[in-house]
């Protein structure tokens, strides 16, 4: 059974203590600048945007079958059978594709470091395989967070619907975009106000990777050679950087 995680915008009341969990649980800092932020960054995995009186949290979808995962040349980025899509710092090479690549622009990047990874929502899988729910989820207060099942989610965000209808806009966002995400939003106010694009198609966007560039293998062939170099200078950098760090420090001494 695959986890999910479902936030209801009408149940949210802005606290911001799911962004200062994530923060915490990802040792990011996290203070009065930063909650004022509304969009992810390096530093912030997820955030709480507003639209008037109303609420919506941005985080990564963590899709069931995600592109970011089919566009990465390392396998970086891995989907797991309970729901998470987790990435593996000492895997990537740094060429950012899944940033070009995700249809909710989540993916960042920290620039400002010498290393530099990228950042983004891993559903908190760590947590996830000691058998405990996503640190947003369990610090929220009234439950416009939730975690469990995927299935059981939609179950209750379509009881949701059907029993206010008043009250939400009659759509579960996530249920279906691109082949659908562990990530599960319900809104008063059309989705588009946040920001969250409405026109995604129905099926897996690796799916249309895949055919795409099926028909056009020298394309494909072209791009191994120079994602291979790509890796090379990569690691050639990172070496550098490692021995310049190396040589600092016993200056230092
Ligand atoms: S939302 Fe973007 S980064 Fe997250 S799993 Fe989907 S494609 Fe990957
Ligand atoms: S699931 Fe975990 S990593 Fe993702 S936003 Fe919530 S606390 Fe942060
Ligand atoms: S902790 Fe819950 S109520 Fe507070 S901002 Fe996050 S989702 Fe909304």
């Amino acid at each position: 059974m695959s986890k999910g995680v479902l936030y209801d915008s009408t149940m949210c009341v802005g606290c911001k203590l799911c962004e200062k969990a994530c923060a915490e649980h990802h040792n990011l800092p996290y203070n009065e600048a930063v909650a004022s932020e509304e969009k992810l960054s390096a530093h912030k995995l997820t955030a709480v945007t507003t639209h008037g009186d109303k609420f919506m949290r941005r985080l990564c979808m963590n899709c069931l079958e995600p592109t970011c995962v089919s566009v990465c040349p390392v396998a970086a980025l891995q989907k797991s059978s309970n729901g998470p899509v987790t990435y593996d710092s000492s895997r990537c090479m740094g060429c950012r594709y899944c940033m070009f690549a995700c249809p909710f622009q989540v993916p960042t990047y920290q620039w400002n470091s010498r290393l530099p990874i990228v950042k983004k929502c891993d559903m908190c899988a760590d947590r996830l395989a000691a058998g405990k729910m996503t640190a947003c989820a369990e610090v929220c207060p009234t439950g416009a967070t939730k975690f469990g099942e995927r299935d059981e989610l939609i179950a209750e965000a379509k009881k949701r619907l059907h029993e206010n209808p008043g009250n939400y806009v009659n759509h579960i966002y996530g249920l279906e975009e691109v082949g659908g995400t562990s990530v599960l939003l319900l809104s008063s106010v059309p989705f588009e106000s946040f920001g969250y694009r409405t026109d995604l198609v129905r099926e897996p966007l690796p799916l249309f990777t895949f055919r795409v560039l099926s028909r056009i293998p020298d394309l494909v062939a072209l791009g191994g050679v120079l994602l291979g170099g790509i890796w090379w200078i990569t690691n050639r950098r990172t070496e550098v950087a490692a021995a310049e760090g190396k040589h600092a420090d016993e200056k230092e001494k």
